[in-house]
């Protein structure tokens, strides 16, 4: 069984609110004029859902249980491809066999024919377009999401500016559904390492990684930088966290870059860099390039803006992982938003 809540609210607080939801346990949002009808497993303590709303004014909540099965088909059904960066992005179920939209034209990899694609079909697929499919099971990151799509671009213009992808390792903290991993693999990067502190996060990326034919040089770790440490040090570090974990990670991501490595950061609200750009100061990284993106997301406007931005290290030498300070041991544990 699954709960819902319908949260009748103004335009502004859609993200903040979605957002918080999300970090709630939060599976699924269906958009409506003035409200979000947010579902939950019957695992999540409504009480503590109630109790984080209670701090925005100017809503409302209310509360229904929902069978499974209608819930699973209203969830599937809001999903739809995004287009971005030169990939297509979608869930397996919108390009099964009896989906005629969806069909690809070739080439096609042997996990999409045994899906039942056909080759050849007119769609709106172009060619030269990577099709990276995502199902996001009950991880967050299925495409829809601006912070993720801008890690995507900063990560293209990484990827342009290197000789050669091939030698270049990369780490993706909080990789949620596997997407950015996945996408970096199938750029080109030969050696992807992807943690999540989230154990359904880590299965939905393992499955994810599978659904894309990516059986070498990947992997899905359970825990945090830490855990990723012997896998490095990395030539590039990607992490759409949120602000707290960002400030905590800092340390031990930089001092798992390779000198001269890049750290895409996200999930920042604009506003909410100087903290991080501060605290990445102090570890030898320096902001090289930052988007600042409206809300792209399925929100009807009003949303807030978000920072995401590409730090260098610099070419100096930088304590190991174990110097970086008491504070930032706390990295295994799961983040409230900042
Ligand atoms: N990378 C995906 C998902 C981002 S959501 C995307 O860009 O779409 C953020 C993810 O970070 C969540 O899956 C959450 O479980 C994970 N996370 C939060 N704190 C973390 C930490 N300290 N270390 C590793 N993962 C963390």
């Amino acid at each position: 069984m699954f709960f819902q809540f319908k949260i009748t609210l103004l335009s502004n607080l859609r993200e903040p609110v979605t957002a918080v939801l999300y970090d709630h346990g939060c599976t699924g949002i269906e958009e409506r004029d003035d409200a979000l009808i947010a579902y939950f497993p019957d695992t999540v303590n409504p009480d503590k859902i109630i109790a984080a709303l209670s701090a925005f004014d100017g809503l409302t909540v209310s509360r229904e249980a929902v069978e499974e099965k209608d819930w699973q088909a209203a969830w599937k059904e809001r999903f739809e491809c995004v287009r971005a960066e030169g990939f297509l992005i979608c869930p397996p179920w919108k390009i099964q066999g009896n989906n005629p939209a969806t069909f690809i034209t070739p080439p096609l990899s042997p996990s999409y024919l045994k899906m039942g694609m056909k080759e050849g079909a007119e769609t709106g697929y172009e060619g030269n377009e990577r099709l990276l499919l995502i199902d996001p099971g009950n991880a967050f990151g299925a495409g829809d999401h601006i912070t993720t799509l801008t890690v995507l671009t900063l990560l293209r213009q990484w990827a342009a500016a290197q000789d050669n992808l091939a030698g270049k390792s990369l780490l993706d903290v909080g990789t949620g559904t596997g997407i950015l991993a996945i996408a970096a693999r199938m750029m080109g990067v030969v050696d992807v390492t992807a943690v999540d502190t989230d154990k359904s996060s880590v299965e939905a990326a393992e499955k994810n990684f599978a659904l894309n034919d990516i059986t070498d040089g990947a992997r899905v770790i359970h825990g945090s930088v830490r855990d990723a440490g012997a896998a490095g040090p990395y030539d590039i570090i990607l992490a759409n966290l949120f602000l707290e974990p960002l400030l905590e990670l800092m340390c031990p991501v930089a001092a798992a870059l390779k000198p001269g490595g890049a750290l895409i950061i996200s999930g920042l609200l604009a506003g909410q860099e100087g903290p991080v750009l501060n605290e990445a100061a102090k570890s030898g990284l320096s902001l090289n390039d930052g988007i600042v993106s409206a809300d792209g997301g399925r929100s009807t406007g009003g949303g807030p803006t978000w920072f995401s931005g590409m730090l260098m290290r610099e070419e100096i030498p930088f304590p190991s992982p174990g110097a970086c300070p008491e504070r930032s041991r706390r990295d295994g544990k799961a983040p409230g938003r900042g």
